[in-house]
């Protein structure tokens, strides 16, 4: 078997959802995904050259001669990343339907049949804890054990203080990475009230976007133990292992971080350092579902948990839900578009996510097919539909 193809359609959803298409010779294709970007469905025809030709059993070398070759556009982290886990992901769905087996199976098999959902829940730019409430307590109703919401969003004391030559108040001032003690008692008060509003046995996350200091971040995880919170994610800014690992080893609030970082190598520190206690990949962007594995196992050598980020459409994360599958260490896996009405009927078949579990099926390869139709509506434009686009 040789590949012939390799072609792109970026899907407009809540992202771009960049779909990647492997064919060969033998009439078996497979669907990846790559994480949303500029120049990434672009990268991934510029790798075409370097596919066409192999056999595509092959895929740790497959990605590894990408690597090298995309090494000038930047290979070890970024676009071309996610442009190599796209590929990636549709050569293992390739080689499932190759071989007529489901994803999971190459990963080591199954330590459970279930994989936890968590939603990520934008209450809106709303001051208000109440409104975090009533959005939990409606995510909740509609299945979901498990949430996330932004604290960092704006509240009564964000007021950009920067250009006034007076500033007369401790209002918030965001440049310089600090959390006012107004914001703090807000922030705490919309955590109590989403953790009141869905009671102990729901999982409550809350991200930062690596807005704060050390020492505001500990307050912040501190401030926040009462609440039993799944983690606080990226309190502090990502460059500083040693910044991080004090306010991790600060709180028994977990800290939660790695949406950002590629390759294995890419989380080799912050584990070996324990920067953080649980680690977040971005399966189709740090480099697909082989490095993510590895990456859990190392993990797993430090007891942490995984608990993989995700704004795909259902086809990466299906196949993430597939290796979710094989890792002992799993915890929770995102899901970012609870807002696009029309999320499920990207793929044939009943809706992936059941009462906030996806529950990957024994089909081969990831075990979706898209549906076309829906796909073509949806179409980003500019973008071609699995065909030629102008600058390959
Ligand atoms: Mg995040």
């Amino acid at each position: 078997m040789r590949i012939t193809n390799v072609a792109t359609a970026v899907i407009d959803g809540n992202f771009p959802w960049v779909l990647v298409k492997v064919e060969t010779d033998a009439a078996i294709s497979g669907l990846g995904e790559a994480y949303w970007g500029a120049g990434v469905a672009e990268l991934v025809h510029h790798a075409k050259p370097l596919i066409v030709g192999q056999d595509p059993v092959n895929i740790a070398r497959i990605v590894e001669l990408i690597q090298r070759c995309l090494s000038g556009e930047g290979s070890q982290a970024g676009a071309a990343v996610a442009a190599i886990s796209g590929i990636e992901l549709a050569l293992w769905d390739l080689l499932g339907r190759a071989l007529k087996t489901p994803i999971s199976t190459f990963f080591g098999g199954r330590f459970r049949g279930a994989i936890r959902i968590y939603a990520d829940c934008h209450a809106g730019a709303t001051p208000d804890p109440a409104d975090y409430a009533k959005r939990a307590r409606d995510v909740v109703a509609a299945g979901f054990t498990a949430i996330k919401f932004d604290l960092d969003m704006p509240n009564p004391y964000t007021i950009d203080i920067s250009d006034d030559p007076h500033p007369r108040r401790q209002w918030f001032e965001p440049f310089n990475r600090s959390i006012g003690s107004q914001e703090l008692r807000w922030m705490v008060d919309v955590v109590r009230a989403v953790r009141g509003a869905v009671g102990p046995e729901i999982m409550v996350a809350m991200d930062a976007h690596w807005k704060y200091g050390v020492n505001d971040a500990i307050k912040l995880a501190q401030a926040l133990e009462p609440f039993d919170l799944l983690w606080l994610e990226d309190p502090v800014p990502p460059e500083n292992l040693e910044a991080q690992r004090q306010v991790t080893a600060s709180t028994c609030t977990p800290i939660c971080t790695g949406e950002n970082l590629y390759r294995k190598h890419g989380y080799r520190e912050l584990i070996e350092k324990q920067a953080a206690r649980i680690i977040a990949p971005d399966i189709p962007k740090m480099g697909g579902l082989l490095e993510a594995k590895q990456v859990a196992a190392y993990a797993d050598l430090y007891y942490m948990p995984i608990a993989p980020h995700n704004v795909a459409s259902p086809i990466a994360t299906m196949a993430a839900a597939h290796l979710c599958t094989a890792m002992n260490n799993f915890l929770v896996l995102e899901f970012h578009a609870i807002d696009v009405a029309w999320w499920d009927a990207l793929v044939e078949g009943a809706p992936m996510i059941v009462d906030g579990f996806i529950h990957p099926s024994d089909r081969p390869g990831h075990g979706l097919t898209l549906n076309d139709d829906v796909a073509r509506a949806h179409l980003k434009p500019g973008s071609s539909f699995f065909g030629e686009v102008p600058w390959a």
